[in-house]
């Protein structure tokens, strides 16, 4: 666990994918990405879909909902994995029940990050979490449901339709704060309203970063970004602002799929470059 201020915050893998690394880190030299980030014999690249279990003014609110379980062979094999998602068991395991959880917000709607907001009974996609208020952006929600070639084969309805039908959807227009401490922040660039959320309680910062910055290598490098995103010269902007943010207010800065440095602070070297340090669970503020 992790604590800014009074904010508690629990990291929790949904399930690790294994992913051609040509989409993690698009134009960057291989020689490169593979000293960061070496690929196994298959040639793929680990990407974990790190969810976050966040406790905030009373409210218990989950960031990401991972790949989630309403996955066949085919996506299964795309994804390089053996078993789907387990989002709700690892939350189990923590003492949450998927009726315990009040919000849900999507940074964005790729399968990766909101699968896990259905999953089937009685043969149709239902909420996963019945009580829950799922957030998003409203021009991502538009983006979602009206894709195009390229957007069309990490969008399904599936994910997100039925909070639609069930009436726990909540569209966002622009940055809104989501409980005390506790901001959702849009930070264009991978979508064109893909979120970040910022937190600030008792003089402590910190940042979850989406796909604003894949890897801890993405946060430290303006210039490496992946090859999905949309808007590829808008994530090098909006990657400046965050980086500028991070090292102003010594903040944690969560990463939305690093498997090897998770969490960590930005930290300015003397050769003019930035590295992420990292930050084990429990390590801020007072010990878990
Ligand atoms: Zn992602």
């Amino acid at each position: 666990m992790y604590r800014i201020g009074s904010i508690e915050i629990v990291p929790v893998v949904d399930t690790r994918v294994w992913v051609d690394p040509g989409g993690a880190f698009g134009v960057t030299p291989r020689v490169l990405w593979a000293r960061v980030m070496p690929p196994d014999a298959r040639g793929l690249v680990p990407m974990d879909l790190t969810c976050l279990l966040v406790r905030a003014g009373g409210k218990t609110i989950l960031v990401e909902t991972g790949l989630g379980d309403k996955l066949d062979d085919k996506a299964l094999g795309f994804w390089g994995i053996d078993a789907p998602g387990d989002l709700p068991g690892r939350l189990a395991a923590l003492g949450v029940a998927t009726a315990d959880v009040d919000i849900v917000v999507n940074t964005h709607l790729h399968a990766d990050h909101c699968g896990g907001n259905t999953r089937v009974q009685n043969g149709e996609a239902r909420p996963t979490f019945p009580n829950a208020e799922y957030w998003v952006q409203r021009l991502e929600y538009a983006d979602a449901r009206f894709p195009n070639e390229r957007t069309r084969n990490t969008y399904f309805a599936s994910n997100f339709a039925p909070l639609e039908a069930t009436g726990q959807l909540r569209l966002l227009d622009g940055d809104t704060p989501v409980a005390p401490g506790v901001h959702c922040v849009v930070a264009r660039g991978h979508t064109r309203a893909m979120q970040v959320i910022v937190f600030a309680s008792e003089g402590e910062y910190g940042l979850f970063t989406a796909d604003l910055a894949s890897y801890a290598v993405n946060f430290e490098h303006l210039a490496w970004v992946t090859a999905y995103d949309v808007e590829p010269l808008e994530t090098i902007e909006s990657k400046r602002r965050w980086q500028r943010w991070a090292l102003a207010h010594d903040a944690l800065v969560i990463l939305g799929h690093e498997p090897h440095r998770p969490a960590g602070r930005l930290r300015a070297l003397e050769n003019g470059r930035l590295s992420v340090e990292p930050v084990a669970p429990g390590g801020v503020g007072q010990p878990a």
